[in-house]
């Protein structure tokens, strides 16, 4: 049995409150505010982008700007709102002139976001692009050969489906990315249906 969603929700908000003061890398020296991410504490369906652009670094939400109006649209498309969701990022402050994040970087970050999994207990997670594939899947291999392949990983004490797509971003600047994208965004309904790994006590086989 998982624990109650609202003590893990509390939980939540405690995580929110340590890491809005966070010092523990150079990009809180540039950062306007810390995006910790946002959505649904209880959801099924969460998302890790690479980090917060211009936007996101003023509003404090991950997925504001252009490349978050396409993941909200692709979201729609299969039924699902962005509340019903959580979306975070590899890092919680924007990197200056929006340079790609650091492996040191991103390896400090690292707990805020596997806590987040913890409390939030999602069964699949969407990785965008490259940065957070390869964190998450601690795999070298890039999200061209990996997208669209749900893997099974440890994560925050549970098992988890990793299901590693193209980042919006990329899918607006080439249209078979943005094709491949939306293909991909279509079989999440049946992912998050789907029973866990070897569990086939829930699939019937
Ligand atoms: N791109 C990302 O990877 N994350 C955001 O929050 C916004 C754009």
């Amino acid at each position: 049995m998982g624990r109650p969603s609202a003590e893990r929700r509390e939980d939540l908000i405690a995580s929110y409150r340590e890491a809005r003061h966070c010092v523990k890398c150079a990009l809180s020296a540039g950062r306007t505010q810390v995006v910790f991410g946002a959505g649904n504490a209880d959801a099924d369906l969460m998302f890790v982008g690479e980090a917060p652009g211009f936007h996101e670094d003023r509003q404090g939400i991950p997925f504001v700007g252009r490349a978050g109006k396409l993941l909200d649209e692709l979201l729609a498309e299969q039924g699902l709102a962005r509340e019903s969701v959580f979306i975070a990022n590899t890092v919680l402050c924007r990197p200056p002139e929006n340079r790609d994040p650091q492996p040191g970087e991103i390896a400090t970050c690292r707990p805020y976001l596997e806590r987040k999994v913890e409390l939030i207990e999602p069964k699949v997670i969407c990785t965008l692009g490259n940065f957070a594939t390869k964190l998450l899947t601690g795999s070298p291999q890039g999200i061209t050969r990996v997208h669209g392949v749900p893997q099974e990983r440890e994560m925050g004490g549970r098992t988890v489906k990793l299901f590693p797509i193209f980042h919006p971003a990329a899918a607006l600047r080439t249209p078979a990315v943005k094709q491949q994208l939306r293909e991909d965004f279509a079989r999440l309904p049946a992912l998050l249906g789907e029973a866990p790994f070897g569990d086939a006590s829930q699939s019937g086989g």
